[in-house]
């Protein structure tokens, strides 16, 4: 025979499993007290607290999706033709040839220096 003597605030799985059922006939009777002496807006508030945390994290993950969505994009390196994804906001190279590259436009281009004419090399057998 084991005795808890945490008390009821503390939850142990295992040992009172009247623990959650007196926290919650707690709560509630909390709850109905503050209703009856006109603090109702606090369990309000209390509830609009709870759906902020739970919503919050909910938005923040989505969010977070959205933006790596508009942030990134997929498109063939100008040079060998090698399909990969890289981020929108800065430069960038190609994992499969090493070109230094640039997001234009949803699409990938060279990163060409001011001033220097862009001549492509054909290789003749
Ligand atoms: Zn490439």
């Amino acid at each position: 025979m084991k005795y808890y003597t945490f008390g009821n605030n503390l939850p142990n799985g295992s040992g009172d499993r009247w623990s959650g059922v007196r926290f919650w006939l707690t709560t509630l009777l909390v709850f109905w007290t503050f209703s009856a002496i006109g603090l109702g807006w606090l369990v309000n508030s209390f509830f609009i607290l709870i759906g902020l945390i739970t919503i919050v994290p909910v938005i923040a993950f989505f969010g977070l999706q959205w933006w790596v969505k508009r942030s990134i994009v997929t498109a063939e390196c100008p040079v060998c033709s090698s399909s990969f994804t890289a981020s929108k906001l800065s430069q960038f190279q190609c994992p499969s040839c090493g070109e230094p590259l640039q997001e234009h436009q949803n699409k990938f281009v060279r990163m060409t220096p001011p001033g220097t004419i862009d001549i492509d090399v054909q290789v003749v057998d």
